[in-house]
């Protein structure tokens, strides 16, 4: 099963193009270059996200610190509302994250539904060093990252506060929106804003190390104390050192709903290919709730232990960033299921 499994992967690796700067380069399912490290992220504002991972990861840094690093870029960024800083708020104006943080040990560490700090990953490190505990959530987890010296911050734009404004007005909570295809009208939310998206972030380093971080604002327009899959180990992101790790985007409930990272982990583990792996995990979600399919979006992204890599996602639109020493600009159009 597994070898057929193994023919399986390598005959069925097509259907990602990969674009370099707009120019669409080739059929690349991810070339293994040994002890190159590699990083991968989840949508286009990976690009400038794996560049600051890639400063680590190419002088020989660890994978952790790469991916700490590189998802700082979208936490700080008032121009991504879907991440950090500059966040669409929740249907009651606040801004919360949701951030989690995995090494190659298998430890991990968690931050929901936290309000003022700019950069929730690196709360989620400090709960993984610096506690016996994996997740810490709202006022308990603000308090413990006052408690580790971080500064307590306004994350709310006015741009953000003015579309959080504009939307009261009819107040209509509309998850299922995908926003690639579909965005809300323009004259609900000016310019080209996002109403969900989170980079979860995949590095393997120079030893041959992995680790992973997710992080978002989630949802916009959420139910205050309403947490998505991203900070949820297993759900938005899981690492195992030994076979590979994954992340996704999207709906977080109907990742949650299937422990989707953690499947595609799985998967990959009984010889699927990161394509193959995030396609199955795309599919339980179709093949469960199809009509709810239909109308969502969830993108699936896995790195393995070779540095072979793939995404997946339900609806045309998903697209994740790759940057190795070949190219350290790289946006591939996920291949979907629709
Ligand atoms: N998965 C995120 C959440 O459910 C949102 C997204 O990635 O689109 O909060």
């Amino acid at each position: 099963m597994i070898n057929r499994r193994k023919f399986i992967a390598a005959t069925s690796l097509a259907g990602a193009s990969v674009l370099s700067g707009s120019k669409v380069m080739a059929e690349f399912p991810g070339t293994p270059i040994k002890n190159s490290p590699i990083v991968i992220s989840t949508w286009d504002f990976g690009i400038a996200a794996n560049a600051a991972a890639w400063q680590v990861l190419k002088d020989k840094g660890r994978a952790l610190d790469a991916v700490e690093k590189g998802v700082h870029v979208p936490e700080a960024d008032p121009n991504n509302q879907s991440v950090g800083y500059g966040g669409l708020p929740d249907r009651d104006g606040r801004v919360t994250v949701d951030a989690c943080i995995m090494d190659d040990f298998g430890n991990c560490g968690s931050v929901a539904a936290l309000e003022h700090i700019l950069h929730p990953i690196s709360v989620a490190r400090r709960v993984m060093e610096k506690t016996p505990h994996v997740m810490l959530v709202g006022a308990g987890a603000l308090q413990f990252a006052l408690d580790q010296g971080f500064k307590k911050e306004n994350l709310l734009t006015p741009e953000s506060e003015k579309a959080w404004k504009e939307w009261l007005k009819t107040a209509k909570y509309n998850p299922e929106i995908n926003v690639e295809n579909r965005l809300f009208s323009p004259a609900k939310l000016p310019g080209n804003q996002y109403n969900h998206d989170t980079i979860g972030m995949i590095a393997l380093d120079a030893a041959g190390n992995l680790s992973g971080a997710c992080t978002t604002s989630g949802m916009a327009y959420k139910m205050h104390g309403r947490v998505g899959d991203s900070p949820i180990i297993g759900a938005g992101l899981y690492i195992d050192n030994e076979v590979g790790g994954a992340t996704s985007t999207g709906v977080g409930e109907e990742v949650i709903r299937n422990v989707g990272s953690f499947l595609v982990v799985e998967l990959m583990r009984q010889g699927y290919s990161p394509e193959e792996a995030c396609k199955e995990a795309v599919m339980r979600i179709i093949r469960k709730k199809p009509d709810t399919a239909k109308q969502i979006q969830v993108g699936f992204l896995a790195l393995n232990k070779k540095g072979q890599y793939g995404g997946f996602a339900i609806q045309k639109g998903f697209s994740f960033a790759v940057c190795d020493q070949n190219d350290q600009k790289q946006l591939v159009k996920s291949p979907s299921y629709y």
